[in-house]
């Protein structure tokens, strides 16, 4: 495959912007190479300078659930664009979103949009402060909240895969105010909820964590959660920038039925463009700006043409009652042919899969959390994402990530992945 137009712009794009790329993740570093410079797309498919043609299992990171350039999506911003970018005061798109959003996601009783998820979640933890008069947060390992500072302690996702453990930038005293556990660990939950129950603001998870690939929640593990957070008024949010409106309607809350006190969302919520919005229980939404004295704010917040991709892409989905069966299948479907593909081949490996997401880590344990998650064998990580790659195949470049699935997916494309996938 000729990639040179490609490798010519990284030569160029590293002179003016650092390490060539506006987000680390996309820098290859984990597997080598050269990122590929992509320019156009169309449904389950990306095109890249060269017009090589790639089958995207990105789809920009998760935003993209209905694939690439959704008619309904498009139509609805052409007919945006005409009318009105930005105006800062509020409009009747935002109320439309968030009465959407709240049918949706049933345990929404306020819902205040901002512009990206690490902006969600740095708001829900502030609000959870303000709220319990409290300070600490408890994150688990390998989970990613977006790049705040009291979320970079033990991250997932870039900070993973380019193994920065060290925290350069981040103030000692943020710090210490974030405790970090193992995920899926119920002993270490119990022990530390104990200890600082009356410092606890807050409990921050990825219900499902996908920045380590793709990781589940053990069963009982998020409702012992939600136990111990009722009995000691410490909030829990539920991170769902990744897994909101991808695993159900109302996302891994209604997947699994446990149901937090915040909720913080992103990539679908905005359909391809920048997005994020917190919400949740109307007595601590409350305690927002104007209404109360926990401030936040955005000058592009609610933006016209964002709120338009948001609404279109949730419209689709809350309209199309077989859309997550069916994401569900091509999921499971992947899974099972894939673990046939590397039986055969004699290739240790594990698959972790719920919905539409889905990882592969080349090691023989069970991944539960992330020090198993970091046992994979890199080198064959690295060997079958270029084989990929060079086959048209666009996987995450990074065994800390996740594959997304969108609904532009046909069963032929499922096909020719399964098919490169017995050629590597
Ligand atoms: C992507 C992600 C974020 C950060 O969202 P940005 O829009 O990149 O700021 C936060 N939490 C989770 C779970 C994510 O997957």
């Amino acid at each position: 495959m000729n990639t040179n137009k490609s490798k010519h712009l990284f030569n160029e794009a590293q002179l003016h912007i650092p390490g060539g790329v506006n987000s680390p993740v996309r820098a290859f570093k984990q597997v080598g190479g050269t990122p590929v410079f992509m320019k156009r797309a169309d449904g389950a498919y990306i095109f890249d300078e060269d017009d090589n043609q790639y089958i995207d299992y990105i789809n920009s990171w998760g935003p993209l659930i209905l694939g690439h350039n959704h008619p309904k999506v498009v139509e609805a911003l052409q007919e945006q664009v005409k009318t009105a970018f930005s105006f800062g005061t509020p409009t009747s798109l935002e109320v439309e979103i968030a009465k959407l959003i709240k049918s949706m996601v049933p345990n929404i009783e306020l819902v205040r949009m901002v512009n990206s998820g690490t902006e969600a979640c740095m708001s829900a933890v502030r609000l959870a402060r303000g709220f319990t008069g409290k300070t600490k947060i408890l994150k688990f390992e390998g989970h990613y909240h977006g790049h705040a500072d009291l979320f970079m302690k033990k991250a997932g996702s870039g900070m993973a895969t380019l193994n920065i453990k060290q925290d350069d930038g981040i103030p000692k005293g943020v710090a210490d105010d974030t405790l970090v556990i193992a995920f899926n660990d119920f002993e270490a939950m119990q022990a530390i909820v104990k200890q600082y129950k009356t410092e606890l603001a807050a409990i921050i998870v990825e219900p499902v964590a996908g920045n380590m690939g793709c990781v589940p929640p053990k069963m009982g593990y998020l409702e012992l959660m939600r136990k111990l957070c009722s009995e000691n008024n410490i909030v829990l949010i539920f991170d769902e920038v990744m897994t909101g409106f991808r695993l159900a309607k109302g996302g891994a809350q209604e997947r699994l039925n446990v149901w937090a006190d915040l909720v913080t969302f992103g990539k679908v919520i905005g359909g391809g463009l920048p997005v994020g919005a917190f919400g949740g229980r109307k007595d601590i939404m409350s305690c927002v700006a104007p209404l109360g004295k926990v401030y936040q704010a955005g000058t592009l917040s609610g933006n016209p043409l964002a709120m338009t991709a948001g609404f279109a892409t949730l419209s689709v989905l809350n309209s199309n009652p077989s859309i997550y069966a069916e994401l569900d299948n091509k999921g499971i479907y992947l899974k099972e042919k894939l673990n046939e593909i590397f039986a055969i081949k004699g290739e240790t490996h594990t698959i972790n899969q719920l919905g539409s997401m889905i990882s592969i880590h080349f090691c023989e344990n069970d991944v539960t959390d992330f020090e198993s998650a970091s046992i994979g064998n890199n080198d064959t990580f690295k060997k079958f994402f270029h084989h990929m790659l060079n086959n048209g195949i666009y996987l995450p470049p990074s065994a800390f990530e996740t594959w997304f699935l969108s609904s532009a997916l046909s069963d032929e494309d499922l096909q020719a992945t399964l098919d490169v996938c017995k050629r590597w």
